[in-house]
């Protein structure tokens, strides 16, 4: 049954690899949505282009110089959309009353408050934002299940976990997976663009071969992440938070050709598994359309082209953060809080070619050697701790 009147959408993010795919699906359904609004943090070119194609009623820029530019070249065009700026405006947007599903794509930490308010709003929120989750948790998910919104996965594994969940499952994110017959989540990743390269080259690698993702195409943040694993070590923390997933209940399987998303393994054996082709459309028409299919452009995957599809375990030595992340995860909030915060940093400067590949992940285990992990029960205890670990992490990226 669809809706009787389109769905208003705001995309957090929108000028971003997720964003833009989210526009590319939304845009062969003009009858189902309505963009409602658009925010992106300075890239005007790239939010004018998006305001003359999708009209939106509101664009944010989180930069204030980059809001006036776009303010003033949407005048000269006579486009009516109102530009708003600053992190605050992204909140409003999130949570506007008019507003029924809220695309979480912004990457890293700046996505957080943006999310939580479109959850405690009571949204349909698409979580693509990951690191909004990793960096809160319990209060996420306890805010998702006191506001009532409907909180859908987006990162292509757990919405490949989702879609291979029973449906009481999918509705409840305090579910016990044993009690619905699961004995364990599947987390499947490609190893990234280093999976073969000898160990002793790892080390000096530049942005270039990092963000050379063999699969997906995707932001430069998580292109790195990905070719460290620490993305694969963010989605285990996602998946135990969306799917409320005891210790014993997660595994990482390295599957170097990404068709099987992830999967889902049952106490009589039977594993269900999504399939399909490396492309975020699939997933986010998925969510968008949810519980109904809609039409995302992807093409079908050609059996009988694909070749093999192949299985291993993950290379401690070639990954050392992913285990730093899995540890992480059971030792508590505080843990992945710092974890993430200086892993944001040490990307950031590794993008900027301030450090070499290898010190991400020396960067974020000496963090985590030094750091505290006090309780933390708010999100401003967890914005504070995020701070410390990026001082901390700024402090080590100098000596
Ligand atoms: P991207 O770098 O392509 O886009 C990021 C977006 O966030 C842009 O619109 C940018 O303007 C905005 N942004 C950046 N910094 C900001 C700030 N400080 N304040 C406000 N806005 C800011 O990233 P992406 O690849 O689209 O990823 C977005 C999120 O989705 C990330 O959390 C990522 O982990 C997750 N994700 C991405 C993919 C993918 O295929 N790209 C897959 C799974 C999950
Ligand atoms: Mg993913």
């Amino acid at each position: 049954t669809s809706p009787s009147r389109p769905q208003r959408l705001t995309i957090l993010g929108a000028t971003g690899s997720i964003g833009l795919s989210t526009l590319d699906v939304v845009a062969r359904h003009p009858e189902d949505f309505e963009v409602y609004a658009l925010t992106a943090h300075k890239n005007v070119r790239a939010m004018l282009s998006l305001c003359e194609k999708y009209r939106p009623e509101v664009a944010v820029m989180t930069d204030a110089q980059a809001g006036s530019e776009l303010s003033a070249e949407l005048n000269k065009r006579g486009i009516k959309t109102k530009v708003t700026v600053g992190s605050d405006a992204l909140i409003e947007v999130a949570h506007d009353s008019t507003v029924d599903v809220v695309m979480a794509a912004i990457v890293g930490a700046a996505g957080l408050l943006p999310t939580l308010a479109a959850v405690k709003s009571g949204k349909r929120v698409l979580l693509a934002n990951k690191e909004a989750l990793v960096m809160s948790g319990q209060l996420f998910i306890d805010a998702v299940r006191e506001s009532g919104a409907q909180l859908l996965p987006v990162d292509s594994e757990h919405n490949a976990i989702f879609q291979a969940l029973p449906i009481a499952v999918q509705q409840d994110h305090g579910a016990t997976l044993a009690d619905h017959g699961i004995r364990k989540i599947l987390l499947t990743g490609s190893g990234g663009p280093f999976r073969e390269l000898p160990l002793d080259m790892l080390h000096t690698q530049g942005p270039e071969a990092a963000c050379n993702h063999p699969n997906w195409s995707m932001g430069q943040k998580i292109s790195v992440d990905s070719a460290t694993m620490l993305n694969k070590g963010l989605e285990y923390i996602e998946a135990r938070w969306l799917f409320n997933s005891q210790r014993a209940e997660l595994d990482i399987v390295i599957h170097p050709q990404s068709v099987v998303h992830s999967m889902v393994q049952y106490c009589d054996g039977s594993v269900l598994a999504q399939l399909g082709q490396p492309d975020m459309r699939t997933p986010i028409a998925y969510c968008l359309g949810y519980p109904e299919r809609l039409e995302s452009g992807v093409a079908s995957l050609e059996f009988p082209t694909l070749g093999a599809l192949t299985f291993a375990a993950p290379d401690a030595a070639r990954y050392p953060l992913l285990q730093l992340a899995i540890d992480a995860c059971w030792a508590g909030q505080a843990a992945t809080t710092t974890l993430n915060a200086a892993n944001e940093v040490a990307v950031a400067a590794f993008l900027e070619r301030r450090i070499q590949f290898g010190d991400i992940a020396k960067v974020c285990l000496a963090v985590m050697e030094q750091a505290s992990f006090p309780a933390v029960h708010t999100i401003d205890e967890i914005l504070a701790l995020d701070h410390e670990a990026r001082m901390l992490a700024s402090k080590m990226l100098r000596v």
